[in-house]
């Protein structure tokens, strides 16, 4: 089969399908390449015991720029639905609500870290910090918040002791950098209601990349699932990409698959430093373990939050309470346990989690459940690890990525960034706004790309 297209899209998760659908609209010739039998990628959801899950807890924040939102509330409808966010995190042996809130915080926390804490707030201004994740996070949250919370959950999301976290962690995921802007957002929430409410669809996360991709098709994309890009041969005038079903040349290609992949499918490849580079960058995997718990509901919380280092567990979602939906059943429901780990370990590894998912519940005096069965998931790239150094190695292998005549690199995975679902939307919205009508305008990337360098992950 020799096929070609205007553009080539690897990957469809949520920053592909929107690149292939607004690139259909405008009327280009737009093939997506997806090497899973099902669009989404990480935003996906599938069905657990007749229930509508996600891959771990997934939200629409209401952080999604307005022609975002605007645009998927006109794919979904009235599936799009606001809910109020109802989350608790557990801090030492206390259950606090997440996002946290003010009143709630000073009943709740033991005295003395609560007094730590405010201890930590008058004394910000004199702290100053490392540039590492421990160093950043200390000086400005303060030592006692950044101890309780934030050092076990990065030994358990990332892998690695603050210490050997590089700063840019920091600034990417916490959205407020005193004790003064956390006081007064605890207050007073965020304007946009950021941590107050969120957009859930009434048939999981991934009724939105379904939709995406819908209208993907509808605009005259075509969509090939589970066909995987197994080498990219870069010429001067067109890509030519080779799958097992045969070769296909694109006038342009969005490659939104991680970078380091695409160094690896690349013909010519990169010189053999950047190379070396991109084999440095690492990446944390995820066991994800559905628990159908029998006998309706398990809690009327969306999900609890994990951040101590009692269990690996990071958090537990029941996806029935994300949503309002007819379809959930009454007698059961599914809960969603996130484990962080890295590929070939004894998590990723163990036959049965039933142990962890029993013990994980006793240890945080939540209710146990009546386990009906459960389903195990591994993804072995889930979080980029900005490991110390690791700025060095992704920046030699973006300015070869950046060099490439007619390929152009985003998504989360293909950025090496912690985004959100509307971030990797807004890229694909941006990389087909550069792609003019007089060729690829490498000076709006530019500037889109920072603008991606701005977004902040919202939880
Ligand atoms: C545990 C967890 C919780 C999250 N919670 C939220 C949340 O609450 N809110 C939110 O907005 N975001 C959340 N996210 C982030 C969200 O899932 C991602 O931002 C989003 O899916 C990224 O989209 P993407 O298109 O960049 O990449 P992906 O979704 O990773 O899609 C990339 C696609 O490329 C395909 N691919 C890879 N290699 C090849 C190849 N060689 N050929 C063809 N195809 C290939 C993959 O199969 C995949 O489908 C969460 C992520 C995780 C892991």
């Amino acid at each position: 089969m020799a096929e070609s297209a205007d553009l080539v899209v690897l990957g469809a998760g949520p920053s592909g399908l929107a690149a292939a659908w607004r690139a259909a609209r405008r009327g280009l010739s737009v093939v997506v390449l997806e090497r899973a039998g099902h669009p989404g990628g990480l935003s996906a959801s599938f069905e657990v015991a007749g229930i509508r899950v996600d891959h771990g807890s997934h939200r629409l924040h209401p952080a999604t720029p307005p022609h975002l939102l605007r645009d998927l509330r006109e794919l979904l409808g009235d599936d799009l639905q606001q809910r109020p966010r109802n989350g608790r995190l557990r801090m030492g042996d206390a259950w606090v609500g997440f996002p946290l809130k003010a009143g709630e915080l000073a009943r709740r926390l033991p005295p003395g870290l609560l007094a730590r804490v405010g201890l930590d707030a008058l004394t910000a201004p004199a702290r100053r910090g490392s540039p590492t994740y421990a160093g950043t996070l200390r000086a400005s949250l303060g030592p006692a918040l950044y101890e309780a919370l934030y050092a076990p959950y990065a030994v358990k999301l990332w892998g690695l002791p603050g210490e050997e976290i590089d700063e840019d962690q920091a600034r990417k995921r916490v959205t407020a950098d005193s004790p003064w802007k956390i006081a007064r957002r605890l207050f007073r929430g965020r304007p946009d209601g950021q941590g107050k409410i969120f957009y859930y669809p009434r048939r999981g996360f991934g009724q939105i990349v379904d939709v995406l991709a819908d209208a993907a098709v509808a605009a005259g994309a075509r969509m090939r699932l589970g066909t995987a890009c197994t080498r990219i041969v870069v010429e001067a005038d067109a890509v030519r990409l080779h799958t097992p079903e045969g070769e296909l040349t694109a006038g342009h290609v969005f490659s939104t698959i991680p970078m380091p992949a695409l160094a690896r499918l690349a013909d010519p490849g990169p010189p053999p430093e950047v190379t070396e580079a991109a084999g440095r960058l690492r990446f944390r995997a995820m066991v994800l373990v559905y628990a159908v718990h029998q006998g309706g509901r398990w809690t009327s919380y969306d999900a609890h939050y994990l951040p101590g280092p009692d269990t690996p567990v990071t958090r537990i979602s029941e996806p029935a309470n994300y949503r309002r939906s007819a379809d959930d059943p009454a007698d059961r429901s599914v809960l969603c346990f996130e484990v962080p780990c890295a590929v070939g370990d004894d998590i990723w590894r163990a036959d049965d989690h039933s142990e962890l998912v029993r013990d994980t519940l006793a240890r945080s005096g939540l209710p146990p459940v009546d386990l009906a069965d459960l389903v195990v998931r591994r993804l072995p790239q889930v979080y980029p690890v900005y490991e110390t150094g690791y700025a060095a190695h992704l920046r030699g292998l973006d300015a070869w990525a950046g060099s490439l005549p007619g390929v152009t690199t985003f998504g989360r995975l293909g950025l090496f960034a912690h985004d959100n679902t509307h971030h990797a939307m807004a890229m694909g919205y941006d990389a087909v706004a550069a792609l003019g009508e007089e060729g690829w305008d490498a000076g709006a990337w530019r500037a889109a790309r920072e603008r991606f360098a701005g977004h902040v992950v919202e939880d």
